[in-house]
């Protein structure tokens, strides 16, 4: 297979040293950078997240893929002292750079950091009320597996949300995102944070992952139940939710 660019499609290692590339390159102006890409939209789809979480005080929640700690932060205020926050990643300059920002904005106490790969978490069976993966997903080799993976750990009943950049279904919508993607995206990464590669890199896994369909029936596969969707910003982004029977 060849991608929108040509590239030969990568395979399981290569996506693996490349989604850890990117992620090492971007990390000191990630936050920076999703606020210029999205024109600050991001921070509404991540509201929007965590208004349907449902999360309560004493809570445990797992944000996996959860970078810089957007969403940490903020469930780490719901959770409260007698809950916690564990804020996984599988790449060491993005937890730093999430860990130090926590720390500058007085977050601790409740959360954790560790380093962990979505698809074998390191965690025992039913242990989390709440699980958060956000933009994360598509960068993750086995989805499947991770899916699964994130099932386990789940307590009964306990639910899993995976926002996520998705499929637009207006033709007019599409033309003009994938225009901003393949073009002005890679430009803007370049001017900014000096790395084109790693935002083509971006653009490229947000047109390979899965539509919205197509996920929703992944995490019933992977033992989930009421699993549902719903499209922001005209499906450029989705966010899927699904309960731990
Ligand atoms: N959740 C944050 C947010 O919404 O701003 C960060 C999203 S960032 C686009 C994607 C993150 O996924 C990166 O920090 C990357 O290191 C992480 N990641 C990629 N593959 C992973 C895997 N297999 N397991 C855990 N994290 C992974």
């Amino acid at each position: 297979d060849t991608t929108h660019f040509g590239y030969e499609d990568v395979r399981t290692e290569d996506k693996v040293n490349r989604v850890a590339d990117v992620f090492h390159s971007v990390a000191g102006k990630y936050d920076l950078m999703n606020d210029l890409m999205s024109g600050g939209v991001h921070r509404l789809w991540k509201r929007i997240t965590i208004e349907q979480s449902g999360v309560r005080t004493g809570n445990t929640i797992l944000d996996i893929a959860g970078g810089t700690g957007d969403l940490t932060m903020r469930f780490s205020r719901l959770v409260g002292p007698s809950g916690k926050v564990v804020l996984a990643d599988i790449n060491d300059s993005m937890l730093k750079v999430g860990r130090d920002k926590l720390l500058d904005k007085g977050v601790t106490g409740n959360v954790e950091f560790v380093q962990a790969n979505a698809e074998c978490l390191p965690f025992p069976d039913n242990t989390f009320d709440v699980i958060t993966i956000a933009f994360g997903l598509r960068n993750v080799t086995d989805k499947d597996a991770a899916l699964r993976s994130m099932a386990r750990v789940l307590k009964p009943g306990g639910k899993l949300m995976v926002l996520e950049f998705s499929k637009t279904d207006n033709p007019l919508l599409t033309k003009a995102y994938d225009f901003y993607s393949f073009n002005i995206l890679p430009q803007m990464g370049s001017m900014i944070a000096g790395d084109a590669d790693s935002y083509r890199y971006l653009a490229e896994s947000i047109r390979m992952h899965p539509d919205q369909e197509t996920l929703k029936s992944m995490m019933q596969d992977a033992g989930l139940t009421n699993c549902k969707f719903q499209n922001m910003t005209g499906g450029i982004v989705a966010l899927h939710t699904g309960i731990k029977p």
